[in-house]
């Protein structure tokens, strides 16, 4: 039995006050929330104050990107040890506006998975694909490059992964539950070839303008273990009623 597992990626959205806003909001709410994995990924610059907020509660701190090298010259960027000194116990890594923008190749990827787990970092590896490459019927050649690539050389371990399909983030447009369930069980498929039997144990999550509305019908599908929730998470109301979904048909 999988346990279902929520996370928060609030991208570039929130100050450091705003954060402690919505934890003082959520927490309290989500408190007797045990059968749920909730994990809230806000900015680097609200890590500190989230992490001081987030003692002693049932939400786990991640970041939404990290650097592969442990210490160094590299203006700008984070090490997986500063990750673990905040209070971080995940990091998303691969999500479509890093690959997009900032140019994080699958070997990018695959290097900075290596570096967040060599830390003891549990890893929301994301993965999926654009509106042209599902229009050219290329969605499973996508996402086995990536599992393919993203995961070479990394076992199974903490690892969680996120099927976000580009043309459903930040749209409106959600992935149909049976999208979701034939994308997930390919996906799972895809991980027994690396991890035998153990593909079982790993959460699969979707990501792509959930809701409080169309998360009880993405949560009722057999390989889909939770979700990783933009937008939906910015607002307290919102991300608590998706957190507490129903999870019944
Ligand atoms: C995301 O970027 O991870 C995401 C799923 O965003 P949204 O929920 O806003 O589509």
């Amino acid at each position: 039995m999988r346990k279902p597992f929520i996370a928060a990626n609030w991208k570039m959205n929130k100050t450091s006050s705003e954060t402690r806003e919505f934890i003082s909001g959520f927490v309290p709410a989500v408190k007797d929330v045990t059968d749920v994995d909730i994990v809230l990924a806000p900015p680097f610059t609200s890590l500190a104050i989230a992490s001081e907020n987030l003692k002693n509660t049932n939400v786990l701190l991640a970041a939404q990107d990290i650097f592969y090298e442990e210490k160094g010259a590299y203006t700008g960027e984070v090490s997986p040890l500063m990750l673990i000194d905040i209070g971080c116990k995940y990091v998303i890594i691969g999500h479509s506006e890093r690959r997009q923008y900032f140019n994080d190749t699958d070997e990018v990827v695959n290097k900075k998975i290596i570096a967040a787990k060599k830390a003891g970092l549990g890893v929301i590896f994301c993965i999926g694909e654009s509106l042209a490459e599902r229009d050219a019927g290329k969605t499973f050649e996508v996402l086995q490059r990536e599992i393919i690539n993203g995961l070479k050389g990394i076992d199974e371990k903490d690892i969680v992964v996120a099927y976000e399909p580009l043309w459903a983030i930040g749209t409106g447009k959600t992935a149909t539950p049976e999208q979701a369930q034939e994308a997930h069980a390919y996906i799972r498929e895809r991980l027994g070839i690396l991890y035998g039997n153990n593909a079982d144990e790993i959460r699969i999550l979707y990501g792509g303008s959930v809701t409080p509305e169309n998360m009880n019908s993405l949560m009722v599908c057999n390989d889909v273990d939770g979700a990783l929730v933009g937008g939906a998470s910015l607002k307290v109301e919102s991300f608590i009623k998706i957190v507490t979904f129903r999870g019944e048909q």
